[in-house]
């Protein structure tokens, strides 16, 4: 996420701490590094300039020269203002209403019908709320198959009326049948297409009057940059709509739309989509996104997301086999998917402070986890649960099956060993003991 930007914010505040004596200039040439970098990161000019004259301005007003670690101090300026820039506190979606509505806007192939149906699976998890989905692009049969696969993917009514070509009445009746069904949250995907024209904003403007939602989201990928920042502004205008979306977060996006989106709309960031799966979703925190684009790291992110995989009833159960010295490979799969569900790799990595920078040449590969899932898929259920009768002939089979060496095996076998250990030790109330095998 952001990777160019990072590394430019990173050299340029890296000059200055590297200054032994740090004056006027330094400062001022830092500064104007900065700026470079936003303006790469295709954050307009004006905003730009802004920026660095605010933390200019605090800089001197802080006496940055005289206190004890300049550059450190430097980089809370930036990371404040960067805040800021991005809207400053997070801003939750209103859930009143009785359903609540929610009404999507944007461009086709914006990633709208996507994020639909992570909106729904996250309320429907997190909220434990009834979601209906509604499709209302009456132009394309094949976007509301698409919502139809989304909901069924992850158990989610799709409302839809085949024939009718009319999306105010097709709204108007969803409400009506959700709340006839015990539904609590209808989010209505409508029609998008694929540059703003007056038809389409008189459409959705006549749908927005029709069913006056709770929650109008303005969905935009994020990938194209200044146009992004465009398509909102004529959104805008027209919805006055309540928050954004920032899609496909996750690909290669030099950062300006999430920079620039809350000075030009004001309007505030609520939800990031990072990926094409459905769990891709995340709540938006500017100050947390601050910390990744400084290589900071978001650990509390990290953390919430693995709360989300925890099971406690699974967790229970596998305490039990590590105790008994049961635990297997079938059990370290296991561990696996759940930490496959977390996110990409390189996503997972970026949230680790310092992680991201020290590993950002090394090519994290999503794939990583294949040659040791082919090695595990290639034993046998007694290889899996009682992994001491993997002897020397048997792990020359395990490698011709799964296309690895004996080697990797072998390795895996070593890796799975020390995880075991390991595990066995935190349950012994062992931390302190772990903690030392670490150091030492
Ligand atoms: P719509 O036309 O606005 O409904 O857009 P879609 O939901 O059909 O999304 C367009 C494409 O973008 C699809 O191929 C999605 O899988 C993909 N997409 C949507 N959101 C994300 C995201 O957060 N990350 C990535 N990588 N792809 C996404």
């Amino acid at each position: 996420m952001f990777n160019n930007l990072s590394d430019k914010l990173d050299k340029a505040l890296h000059t200055l701490k590297g200054h032994g004596q740090i004056t006027e200039i330094n400062v001022a040439e830092t500064l104007k590094e900065v700026r470079r970098a936003l303006l790469d990161a295709d954050v307009n000019f004006k905003i730009a300039k802004d920026f660095t004259k605010k933390v200019q301005t605090k800089a001197l007003g802080q006496n940055v020269l005289t206190t004890l670690n300049p550059g450190q101090l430097m980089v809370k300026l930036v990371k404040d203002e960067l805040t800021e820039l991005m809207g400053g506190d997070t801003v939750g979606i209103n859930l009143g209403g009785s359903p609540t509505v929610i009404l999507m806007s944007g461009l086709q192939g914006s990633g709208k019908t996507t994020f639909s149906g992570k909106l729904a699976n996250y309320l429907k998890t997190k909220k434990t709320k009834q979601v209906l989905l509604v499709g209302c692009d009456v132009y394309r049969p094949a976007a509301i198959n698409q919502l139809q696969v989304v909901g069924e993917q992850i158990g989610v009514e799709v409302y839809a009326e085949e024939g009718n070509k009319n999306p105010v009445e097709i709204s108007k009746n969803a409400i009506a049948h959700a709340k006839a069904n015990g539904k609590n949250v209808v989010i209505i995907d409508t029609a998008g297409r694929l540059a703003v024209d007056q038809e389409m904003m008189t459409e959705i403007s006549n749908i927005h009057k029709a069913i006056n939602p709770q929650e109008t989201l303005f969905v935009v990928d994020s990938m194209t940059g200044q146009d992004a920042v465009n398509t909102a502004k004529a959104f805008n205008d027209i919805l006055n709509f309540d928050g954004v979306v920032l899609t496909k977060l996750d690909g290669d996006t030099r950062g300006g739309a999430a920079l620039t989106i809350k000075s030009v709309v004001d309007k505030p960031i609520k939800f990031i989509g990072t990926g094409e799966k459905m769990e891709a979703i995340d709540v938006f925190h500017p100050d947390r996104m601050a910390d990744r684009i400084l290589g900071m790291g978001d650990v509390i992110s990290l953390v919430e997301r693995a709360q989300d995989q925890y099971d406690e009833e699974e967790a229970r159960k596998l305490q039990k086999k590590i105790a008994k010295n049961q635990f297997g490979f079938d059990d370290f799969l296991n561990q696996i998917q759940q930490i496959k569900k977390m996110g990409s790799m390189k996503d997972l990595v970026g949230m680790i402070p310092g992680a991201g920078k020290a590993m950002k040449d090394v090519d994290i590969d999503d794939d990583a986890f294949k040659g040791i899932e082919a090695i595990i898929h290639s034993m046998t259920p007694l290889e899996r649960s009682t992994p001491t009768t993997i002897n020397a002939s048997r792990k020359k089979r395990i490698a011709k099956g799964s296309g690895t060496s004996v080697q990797e095996v072998n390795q895996l076998m070593k890796q799975f060993t020390q995880m075991s250990k390991m595990m066995k030790m935190m349950q012994g109330g062992g931390g302190r003991k772990m903690m030392q095998m670490m150091k030492g």
